[in-house]
């Protein structure tokens, strides 16, 4: 957004194209991009699609769709965006943070991260998505949302959220990894 910051708004009033495109609030995405994705309450959410941009901000309403306002923190990934890059940087996150006492959490983690290395430096594969998916279906079953829990903390089940929704959205932008080798982006 131009104007990255700190927001208190109303609560179901407000969508995030108000929140995002408001110039009192983010005062619309640099350089006038589109919309690629959108994390609605940080990085253990499930991403959004440019096309719920007039979901009204309520807990009720993102979670009906599919995902948690959860920190309130509001990313937007625009169209230049890599999100197999911002995936596995998510991933990173959630392995270092990892305090190793659930295997899912602790193994799966880095197995996450690293088959995402993988894929964007070089040396990914076509399999690579379903191996990610299984991964992701290991540590939340199901891959539904609200996650099931295999581990102690919810720490563990918001890993698959990043991965599981760029795959689930981007599957060309996982594929042209794959046929680069590496990020195209760069
Ligand atoms: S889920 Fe929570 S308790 Fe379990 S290993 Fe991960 S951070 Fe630790």
């Amino acid at each position: 957004m131009n104007n990255p910051g700190v927001y208190e708004i109303e609560m179901v009033k407000n969508t995030f194209r108000d929140l995002i495109y408001d110039p009192q609030l983010g005062g619309g995405v640099f350089e006038d991009r589109a919309v690629k994705a959108i994390i609605p309450g940080g990085v253990s959410a499930p991403w959004f699609g440019p096309e719920l941009l007039d979901l009204p901000l309520g807990q009720d309403e993102v979670g009906e769709k599919g995902s948690m306002l959860g920190s309130g923190s509001v990313v937007v990934l625009d169209e230049t965006t890599c999100v197999v890059r911002a995936a596995w940087r998510i991933t990173k996150f959630f392995s270092r943070e990892s305090c190793g006492q659930c295997t899912p959490c602790r193994e799966g983690s880095g197995w996450i991260e690293r088959a995402m290395y993988r894929l964007e430096h070089g040396g990914g594969r076509m399999e690579d998505m379903d191996l990610l998916l299984d991964l992701c279906d290991n540590i939340a079953p199901g891959l539904s949302w609200p996650p099931q829990q295999t581990t102690i903390c919810v720490l563990g089940s918001s890993i698959p959220s990043s991965v599981h929704s760029a795959i689930k959205m981007f599957p060309d932008d996982f594929k042209a990894h794959v046929l680069h080798g590496g990020c195209p982006h760069d």
